[in-house]
């Protein structure tokens, strides 16, 4: 079997207080022919990045709904998570080759996986490029099996601009699927055709440890812990240490702040995915900007830096910067709006959408970055006015419910 991951419960009732008795008497009139259905959701990942953040979240919805929802997560070692983070980087417009020993280790490890995929669904959305053959090799293994299972591959990265060969090469994996989930519009790849696409943002939980309103002195206690004291100015980045995060840029940015405010910290606040080798690499190197100056501080979840912190960071912060190169959606940017917090983020993929309504400015350089940064951190009355702005965009369109209302829709279109 597939690796289970184990979700805690949640009631759709508990949300009641923040979207009003309308949204749940929705959700529960969309799950009501849904009750019974058996559905798996499968990723790479049991933690580390946005995706492993939804389905934790949203798992345990569905299930309080009556469906029979469950999260499992392929398996694979370096060798594999080396190709696949390739994959991520190809289909995002990294310029690369795809070579024969790649496309090998890709079909070996999906081919594995799929062999593990014993049980049967009436439904399977499987998440991003890592195991988007599982459809096609279930098929072939198992052909009495999950004979009238709807698939749907959703993807949560920006494949506007994907490097040919990786995309020609996944296309035929994916040609196949009953629907395919995309995050916007943009993204669907230009020679993509495909009968049933659907366009569902993400979104935050907002009773997740990581959402949940903190006291400002309970998220400075947290931060006094782990030595981010209460008198220092700290702008912050909370991202996986990935190129397409730019986290050098975000130290030079804060190098920049630094000229107009010499007391500013810098925070960078990443975890490490069991997915993403590449994260090490790019640790390292900041590890050693880090001890250069003693205002850069860098923490991750291998030192304990988890959901409470994170949430404290995004609480306490002067401005969140989400300096992204190439962005699927930016989960940090509607956490850090969710606690009225004001963000620079970069002009690209899924950011823009989170900041319509305000919340901050989008920046596509480092000295425009800086700028934003600097303006926000002298005027802190419009800062804070900025960043509730932003908060009420979240609770129009960013919160959880309004992702599970989207998924149970999509369900519903292919089940009958
Ligand atoms: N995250 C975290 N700790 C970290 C860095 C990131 O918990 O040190 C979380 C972050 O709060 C968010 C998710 O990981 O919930 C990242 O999702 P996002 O969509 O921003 O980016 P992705 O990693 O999926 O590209």
């Amino acid at each position: 079997m597939l690796q289970l991951v184990d979700v805690g419960k949640q009631s759709i009732e508990a949300y009641l207080n923040l979207v009003g008795q309308e949204t749940i008497a929705e959700l529960k009139e969309l799950a009501r022919p849904l009750a019974g259905l058996r559905l798996a959701h499968i990723n790479a990942t049991p933690y580390g990045g946005g995706v492993s953040e939804l389905l934790r979240s949203i798992v345990p919805l569905e299930q309080n709904l009556g469906i029979r929802a469950e999260w499992r997560v392929i398996s694979g070692d370096e060798k594999f998570f080396n190709v696949t983070k390739r994959f991520h980087n190809a289909l995002q417009g990294q310029v690369c080759s795809f070579t024969k020993e790649e496309e090998e280790t890709y079909l070996v490890y999906n081919i594995r996986n799929a062999r593990l995929l014993e049980d049967e669904y009436d439904a399977i959305i499987i998440h991003d490029p890592q195991p988007a053959a599982l459809r096609a090799f279930s098929k072939t293994f198992f052909p009495h099996k999950n004979i009238n299972t709807k698939w749907i591959w959703r993807c949560h990265i920006d494949t506007s601009q994907p490097c040919p060969d990786y995309w020609r090469f996944l296309k035929d994996y994916i040609t196949d699927y009953d629907a395919v989930i995309f995050t916007m519009a943009n993204f669907v790849p230009p020679d993509f055709k495909h009968e049933n696409i659907i366009f569902i943002p993400p979104a935050i939980d907002p009773l997740s440890p990581k959402n949940l309103p903190l006291s400002d002195d309970l998220a400075q206690n947290i931060l006094d812990w782990i030595g981010i004291y209460p008198d220092e100015l700290f702008i912050t980045q909370v991202s996986r240490f990935d190129p397409w995060k730019d986290p050098f840029g975000v130290i030079d940015v804060y190098r920049l702040v630094q000229k107009e405010f010499p007391h500013i910290h810098l925070a960078l606040v990443g975890s490490m995915a069991l997915d993403d080798p590449e994260g090490w690499e790019i640790y390292e190197k900041i590890m050693a900007e880090d001890l250069k100056d003693p205002r850069i501080h860098v923490f991750t979840n291998l030192i304990g830096v988890s959901n409470i912190e994170v949430n404290a960071f995004q609480h306490l912060a002067q401005v969140v910067i989400q300096k992204s190169i190439r962005e699927g959606f930016g989960l940090v940017v509607s956490e850090s709006l969710w606690k009225g917090t004001p963000v620079v983020a970069g002009k690209t993929g899924g950011i823009p959408m989170q900041l319509q309504d305000g919340g901050g400015f989008l920046v596509t350089s480092v000295p425009e970055c800086a700028e934003r940064v600097i303006y926000l951190l002298s005027n802190p009355e419009e800062a804070k006015f900025i960043g509730q702005q932003g908060k009420e965009g979240v609770r129009k369109n960013f919160l959880i419910t309004r992702l599970l209302r989207d998924e149970l829709r999509c369900l519903l279109s292919l089940t009958g």
